[in-house]
């Protein structure tokens, strides 16, 4: 009997499974019909959705959220993340546009999920022009334009003080 929480649905029934055969199974546990559906799907052939992101080489939108509009096997995940690893976007997309056709030979496309990469959104973003993958990666913020005009030696990262008037909220120190 294997125990597994299904993920189809905020519930997260925890399903008591006994396999007979393939896709012969026995489920508990299970709050509706979905649940068999799942326990089924996880048991013989699992599936997921990828969400992530890929470079861009819009120095404003270095980094652009994407995922499957369909499920592929959770064997491929791996093999399709080092896919997207490769892929920097160079054009202007929009939410549901292709970024890749048939990632992995699963027949699923990774869709944009997001419209940063519009003109607009492109010129509305806080980045500075100069900013490099590297900046923005090593850091994990975006530096403001006059911090990326600075030698990187002259970063350092806000103290409470800072913080404090920047935001008009009191700091609490322990
Ligand atoms: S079995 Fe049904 S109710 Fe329970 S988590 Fe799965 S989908 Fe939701």
């Amino acid at each position: 009997m294997n125990k597994l929480y299904c993920i189809a649905c905020p519930a997260g029934c925890l399903l008591s499974v006994r396999e007979f055969g393939y896709d012969d199974v026995e489920v508990e546990g299970n709050g509706c019909e979905m649940g068999i559906d799942f326990a089924r799907s996880e048991t013989t052939n699992p599936m997921r959705t990828l969400t992530t992101t890929v470079r861009t080489t819009f120095p404003g939108v270095p980094v652009f959220p994407v995922r499957t509009d369909g499920e592929i096997p959770k064997g491929k995940i791996i093999e399709a993340m080092v896919a997207l690893s490769k892929i920097v976007v160079g054009s202007e997309l929009g939410c549901g546009d292709t970024v890749v056709e048939n990632i992995v030979g699963s027949g699923v496309r990774v869709i944009a999920t997001s419209d940063a990469l519009t003109a607009d959104s492109r010129s509305a973003e806080p980045i500075g022009k100069n900013a490099q993958f590297d900046d923005v990666l090593s850091i994990g913020v975006y530096r403001s334009e006059e911090q990326l005009n600075s030698s990187s030696d002259d970063y350092s990262e806000p103290d409470a003080e800072d913080e404090e008037k920047e935001s008009g909220r009191p700091h609490i120190r322990n």
